[in-house]
């Protein structure tokens, strides 16, 4: 149970800001979020949030899918690596 100490806002769940106006209940708390909001923006639901809260999603899509195909290459690379890698070592300890 919170009480916001600027709108007195009662909150009965878990959250760590106050649902009305936004404050957060402690320093720490929201240094944490202001933390995990940078490393979402790292993940996909977090770029999908990103996208849609854009002033234009439409631009801001394609900025993103061009990003995306770029790193695509890379991390697509190395799993192929990772999966040879793997089926090789396994063709070794069948023969
Ligand atoms: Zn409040």
């Amino acid at each position: 149970m919170h009480q916001c100490s600027v709108c007195g806002h009662e909150d009965n769940s878990n959250e760590i800001k106050c649902p009305k106006c936004g404050h957060f209940y402690s320093k720490i708390t929201q240094i944490i979020a202001e933390q995990e909001a940078q490393e979402e923006l790292q993940t996909f639901r977090g770029r999908c949030k990103k996208i849609l809260n854009a002033d234009n999603p439409k631009l801001e899509l394609l900025a993103e899918l061009k990003r995306m195909r770029a790193e695509l290459t890379k991390t697509g690379l190395f799993a192929l690596f990772v999966i040879f890698v793997f089926v090789f070592a396994l063709v070794v300890s069948v023969l």
